[in-house]
């Protein structure tokens, strides 16, 4: 491709609402437009990766035995409102209103549907079904570019079985698609068992890549490589230091004090040394929460050991419980459950709230002042805690899904009745998975990974060309006759060459090479090429050299085997 005559709208400045670095450099790149929130269009460039991306998706699907479908976007409303899933996408679900129809965010519907008319006995499975096509979701706040669109394409995957036992081993083999999908497309990535939540399945995994531009906190060991959502994230904690001389309680008057952090500097201490207090109403009754210093509460942490209804206090209702407004609550007298995280396992010496609006008190004894104290694992993990799996520390930090893989178990069949006949006549539900992958993610946390001051930095199985040919001066017959040679040659070998032939500056040319980020750069200039040299450079690495244009071809073959 003649650069001269494709259209790659590249750009200087970084648009102003772009903050994500891969949504920044898709737009520069001319790879991506916006037309509104959350929907983009992909333009030739960008297009060409998501072709390759797809291209990948479909052999690995193809490798476990999947067959590939392309089922309708738009669906009857009626088939939606079978499953319960119109009220559980809510706002997300978009509706066309002239007709009862919806634009489908998913396929699970469709599929169960064409497995209800043509599964109908135990010799008809298993299936491994997939497509790639686009979905629809009313995403409530688009942002960080097609890692969040409205439209976006999604290879989603069901598989149809006759038992657990046999959706086990259909699992493993998307598990494993997706294992070699991602290390094909050179992606850093790590795998997060979540438990079925409330889509009432078996079992799930979510595979995700660390990236500042996701909107899921994780707590990672690089070590033996456990993962869990930052919100259930099992983490050891510190030995508990129970002073010797434990001291009397004692009130402190602490007029304005009310966080943590404020005690702290009023009385010159350190937050550990601190109980906060929470209270929280678990079925209609007080439960007091202690943590300890500034440590957050893990809500979901706590609704496990509660059991049941559980939701902050209102200010009103702190305020009845316990005489006093939220800075000063604490744990002494308090009428209802106590319970403390375990950093604060029977430890002394405390400060907390007094129940007094500007007290709090000091050498609180949490095992001789707190009747009926009971202990939990309630914080948030955070950076730097021990791992529970093994001797090393956790990493808190943001991530991108990727893909989900999901044992949906009979949810869909039951709704919609896709049942089959076993060996001996009897009717059974299909045991359904479904696994999805969201193909603009794949492009986009490459990028989040890949990238460098210059620009993009593409690996050999996702860059739209493998070769950028510089001519550098277009006014120079001999270097535009070896320059249209090369051009020529290079893809005759099989290579896809983008030639950036235009009539431009070298600096201007040599930036959006930078900018564009295809693995090898080749420069034929005017000094080089009187010593029958061209000028290689590998994108990655910076590294750079002269070839006689005699060896270009071997070395070539070299050099693109040694990239990823
Ligand atoms: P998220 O939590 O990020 O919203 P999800 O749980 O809604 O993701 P799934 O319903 O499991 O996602 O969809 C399968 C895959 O589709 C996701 O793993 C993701 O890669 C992709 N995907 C989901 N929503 C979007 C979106 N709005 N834009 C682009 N890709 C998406
Ligand atoms: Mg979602």
């Amino acid at each position: 491709m003649k650069l001269s005559k494709y259209f790659v709208p590249t750009l200087k400045e970084v648009p102003a609402d772009a903050t994500v670095k891969s949504h920044i450099l898709m737009l520069r790149s001319g790879m991506i437009r916006m037309v509104s929130a959350g929907i983009y269009s992909f333009l030739p460039l960008g297009y060409k990766v998501l072709r390759k991306v797809s291209q990948i998706v479909r052999e690995e699907m193809d490798a476990i035995g999947g067959q590939e479908f392309h089922l309708p976007a738009i669906n009857p409303k009626e088939i939606w409102e079978q499953t319960g899933r119109v009220e559980a996408f809510g706002d997300i679900l978009f509706h066309i209103k002239n007709r009862d129809y919806v634009l489908a965010p998913t396929h699970e519907e469709i599929i169960t549907f064409h497995a209800k008319n043509v599964v109908k006995s135990y010799k008809d499975m298993p299936q491994i079904w997939y497509q790639i096509q686009t979905k629809f979701r009313n995403e409530p706040r688009p942002r960080s570019g097609v890692i969040r669109g409205r439209q976006f394409l999604m290879k989603d995957a069901y598989t149809l079985d006759v038992s657990y036992e046999a959706l086990d081993i259909a699992y493993s083999l998307n598990d494993k698609a997706y294992r070699n999908i991602f290390d094909r497309c050179g992606l850093d990535y790590f795998v997060v068992g979540a438990s079925s939540g409330a889509m009432g399945g078996t079992g799930s995994e979510e595979f995700m890549v660390k990236s500042d531009a996701g909107e899921d906190s994780v707590a990672h060991c690089g070590s033996c490589g456990y993962a869990a959502n930052a919100e259930v994230a099992a983490s050891k904690v510190d030995a508990i230091v129970r002073e010797k001389d434990g001291k009397e309680i004692y009130d402190i008057h602490t007029p304005n004090v009310r966080t943590i952090d404020e005690l702290c500097e009023f009385l010159k201490i350190d937050e550990t040394v601190c109980a906060k207090s929470r209270v929280y109403i678990n079925d209609g009754k007080a439960v007091l929460v202690l943590m300890q210093g500034n440590d957050d509460v893990n809500e979901s942490k706590l609704t496990k050991v509660l059991g049941g209804n559980v939701r902050p206090g209102h200010p009103e209702e702190l305020l009845k419980i316990t005489g006093a407004d939220a800075g000063s609550i604490g744990p002494i007298d308090f009428k209802g459950r106590v319970i403390a995280d375990l950093k604060l396992n029977d430890r002394n010496n405390l400060f907390s709230g007094a129940n007094k609006n500007n007290y709090h008190i000091g050498g609180l004894d949490l095992k001789r002042d707190v009747t009926k104290i009971e202990y939990a694992d309630l914080r948030i993990a955070q950076s730097g805690d021990g791992c529970t799996k093994c001797d090393n520390k956790l990493e808190v930090f943001t991530a991108i899904e990727l893909g989900h893989i999901f044992k949906l178990g009979t949810k869909y069949s039951e709704a919609l009745g896709a049942m089959y006949l076993d060996e001996k006549g009897e009717e059974h539900p299909i045991v359904m998975g479904s696994y999805g992958i969201g193909v603009e993610r794949i492009m986009a946390c490459y990028i989040e990974q890949n990238y460098d001051d210059k620009g993009l930095i593409w690996n050999k199985a996702l860059a739209p060309f493998d070769v950028h040919l510089i001519a550098l001066n277009m006014k120079k017959d001999a270097i535009v006759s070896m320059a249209e040679k090369l051009f020529s040659d290079l893809q005759k070998e099989g290579y896809e060459v983008l030639f950036d032939d235009r009539d431009a500056a070298a600096g201007f040319k040599f930036n959006d090479a930078d900018l564009l980020g295809m693995p090898i750069q080749i420069v034929v200039g005017e000094r080089k090429l009187k010593e029958n040299k061209c000028e290689v450079t590998v994108r990655a690495t910076g590294e750079r050299f002269d070839v006689e244009l005699s060896e270009l071809n071997s070395k070539l073959k070299d050099l693109i085997d040694t990239l990823k």
